[in-house]
């Protein structure tokens, strides 16, 4: 590769411009609490939990230490017909987190691990029930479900698939919800938008509801940008699933853990789907770890159609690894002792306030919050879109501030044990920094 700095060659960065970063790399050596450190010695405010999943701030002992006394105790055990204690435990605190009926718990490694798995789990569980033609699954554009083949074809980001043939078969999509004409600057859930889960109907006319197995969404749209649902949209998608027969599944990997206040943005809204997907803030990301919850019913009707034997063909080597287990009872007993699900309704008129201030700043065109999860929409440069935003990302993190851009947009969602000065500190940095960026 040209321009190389050769110690940095090798690492093949994940969704990362390659050649720019190891032309000019921003190195990240340690962290504690809301803080980075980077490699040339400077504190870094985290305004992003990581990558949305250190909730519980970073470097927990609480944590680190269940890590370690647990990788010199049973560093690994096999899940497959054999098992160890801590996954058992922490499938039952965690279905007990689960809104009511969700309380079966499949393990996984990451949030592309559990899309997948969930998609599987639900065809398995339609073909269980008899209904094995409902094979077609349904996404929504601007939707991010992760990596694998089945995320990236209900993904709903075209540049994730479009290098790798394009995604399966049979897969179709709801449209998003974005609406900056009827929503921008909108505070909560925005007003306009219910009417597009109507786009449910739509495809079930279209296809037939005795195809359709599954649909998938995020709750709130996190790594498109911060997309808040309209009211009522949920509740709308739940009702068109009931009357058809399709499973309906919440991608909870950004929202779970006191994202958007509660265990999950489901209890909080209101809207109980039929499998949740997690990851993140399962381990408060110390371990790769991730989860799905399916009702019991669902479950159930998998488990006893089976005609004896292995139920379900599917599983990871490293399902309900004792390191990752352990780290993920640890974490659940943080936040319960912490209160950090609380945070959410705590700060979040706080965090409003001080995300909305950016209203009339040079290049801001919308602002959009829930829970502690902000947007920060700039109008993109003509000729260079998605120039502005990266440009106030680094921007960001030179004056000590991790942000993250998504096309023109700057999304923040900030450990839960974020102050109030800290909260002033970002918002009061961005403002700075917008002004200087063409
Ligand atoms: N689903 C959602 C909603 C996500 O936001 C992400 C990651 O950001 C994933 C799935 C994929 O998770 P992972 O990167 O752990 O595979």
């Amino acid at each position: 590769m040209r321009g190389d700095n050769d110690q940095l060659a090798s690492f093949w960065m994940p969704f990362t411009a390659n050649r720019a970063y190891k032309a000019q790399p921003r190195q990240l050596v340690s962290a504690s609490g809301m803080f980075y450190r980077s490699s040339d010695g400077r504190d870094i405010l985290d305004g992003t939990a990581g990558l949305w999943c250190s909730n519980a701030g970073h470097c927990r002992p609480e944590i680190t230490e269940a890590i370690a006394r647990t990788a010199a105790t049973l560093d690994f055990a096999p899940t497959f017909q054999l098992g160890h204690p801590l996954p058992f435990e922490l499938a039952q605190r965690l279905a007990a987190l689960m809104p009511d009926g969700l309380d079966r718990i499949f393990f996984t490694n990451s949030g592309s691990e559990s899309v997948d798995t969930a998609l599987k789990i639900a065809l398995a569980i339609q073909r269980a029930k008899g209904q094995g033609a409902r094979t077609r699954l349904i996404g929504r554009e601007r939707g991010y479900h992760g990596t694998g083949f089945g995320g990236i074809s209900v993904g709903g980001l075209v540049n994730n698939r479009r290098a790798f043939g394009g995604g399966l078969p049979g897969v179709d999509h709801l449209r998003h919800t974005h609406d900056l004409e009827r929503n921008a600057f909108s505070r909560g859930f925005p007003q306009h938008g219910a009417e597009l889960a109507d786009d449910l109907q739509r495809l079930v006319d279209l296809h037939g509801a005795e195809t359709i197995a599954a649909v998938i969404v995020e709750p709130m749209a996190g790594s498109t940008g911060v997309l808040v649902p309209p009211v009522g949209y949920l509740s709308r998608l739940r009702e068109i699933c009931d009357r058809h027969g399709i499973i309906l599944i919440f991608d909870e990997v950004i929202t779970a853990f006191g994202r958007v206040g509660g265990a999950t943005a489901s209890q909080m809204w209101g809207v109980t789907p039929d499998i949740i997907t997690m990851a993140k803030g399962l381990t408060n990301a110390t371990v790769p770890m991730g989860a799905v919850a399916v009702k019991r019913e669902l479950h159930d009707a998998v488990i006893d159609s089976a005609p004896g034997g292995i139920e379900l063909f599917h599983g990871y080597t490293y399902s309900g690894h004792p390191l990752a287990s352990a780290a993920g009872l640890a974490t659940l007993d943080l936040y319960a002792r912490d209160g950090l699900f609380d945070r959410a309704s705590e700060l979040g008129a706080y965090w409003e306030d001080a995300a909305h201030s950016l209203k009339g700043r040079r290049h801001v065109i919308d602002v959009r919050t829930i829970g502690l999860v902000a947007g920060i929409e700039l109008e993109p440069r003509p000729g260079a879109p998605t120039a502005r935003a990266m440009e106030l990302f680094h921007a960001c993190f030179d004056n000590g501030l991790l942000v993250r851009a998504t096309g023109d947009i700057i999304a923040l969602s900030p450990p839960l044990i974020v102050e109030k000065e800290q909260i002033d500190a970002m918002f009061g940095t961005i403002a700075d920094l917008i002004d200087r960026i063409d």
